[in-house]
């Protein structure tokens, strides 16, 4: 059996790195498809205003009347947002208002921890919470942190790759002294990885020898499928299933079932 977060019953994983472009949506929508296929209830939390997360599952963030937005600034339920999906995972989804409710949220005593109390009503009813962070190391990150169970870090392998680490783990290191000391990082995920190259190889050992972190496995290889697949609305573990990049996120979702 997959162990369950200590507070709430699922495990709740950030995925997150304040670079854009990186892969973190294609990463939650991909894992969220294979654990569903692996039978697991699975709820993924867009927490992005760019809402790529949302529109790549085939919602329409406009049509939307209560999304995230609400429930940080405690106007609604979890519950009264979430949305489910044709790839049976379910969704609490974004908008771009989320934008200007970040910098209202910024305002607002116990911010780091309203994403955390508003899914432990629902938390009960999955066995994975995925959640997709804004490219930046502002309050919906540290919320996304704190309400976490562990973090995944997708990482494209190239020169100037390791210049976010650092600043991401100074925040982790801020989240477990303040807010949520059991933390865990699960390690960094290559995404668009190359391993024929010598570069992206050296580039992965240097960031994960210099930080202490693992790596965890497969890499993601790169692929235009990836970027066809939201046209879709629908993850590449159904625009292409067979592919060998979605067999790549299902091994990944297998190794954290195993984690
Ligand atoms: P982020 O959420 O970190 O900004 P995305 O998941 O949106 O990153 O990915 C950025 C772009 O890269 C998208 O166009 C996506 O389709 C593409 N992409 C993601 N993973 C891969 C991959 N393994 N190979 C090729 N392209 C990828
Ligand atoms: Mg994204």
């Amino acid at each position: 059996p997959d162990a369950p977060h200590p507070s709430s019953g699922a495990r709740v994983l950030a995925v997150a790195n304040q670079k854009g472009g990186v892969g973190k949506t294609t990463t939650v929508a991909s894992l969220g498809a294979a654990l569903a296929q692996r039978g697991r209830h699975v709820l993924l939390v867009d927490l992005d205003p760019q809402a790529s997360l949302t529109f790549s599952l085939g919602i329409d963030p406009e049509e939307l009347d209560v999304s995230v937005r609400e429930v940080l600034l405690g106007e609604k339920e979890a519950s009264d947002a979430i949305v489910v999906t044709d790839e049976a995972v379910h969704l609490l989804p974004s908008t771009i208002e989320l934008a200007e409710a970040e910098e209202t949220l910024a305002t607002r005593t116990g911010r780091e921890q309203r994403l955390r109390v508003a899914l432990e009503p629902v938390a009960g009813d999955y066995d994975w919470i995925i959640i997709d962070c804004p490219p930046s190391l502002g309050v919906l990150t540290a919320a996304a942190l704190t309400a976490a169970s562990d973090l995944l870090i997708p990482l494209q392998c190239e020169t100037l790759a390791h210049r976010g680490v650092g600043q991401l783990l100074d925040t982790v290191h801020d989240v477990r002294t303040f807010t949520n000391p059991t933390l865990r990082i699960l390690g960094v995920l290559p995404t668009a990885y190359d391993g024929r190259t010598k570069h992206a190889r050296a580039v992965l050992e240097a960031i994960t020898s210099s930080y202490g972190l693992a790596v965890v496995e497969p890499a993601i290889p790169r692929t235009v499928r990836f970027a066809e697949a939201p046209a879709y609305g629908q993850s590449i573990l159904r625009t292409a299933a067979s592919h060998r990049g979605a067999q790549a996120y299902r091994d990944v979702a297998d190794t954290l079932l195993a984690s």
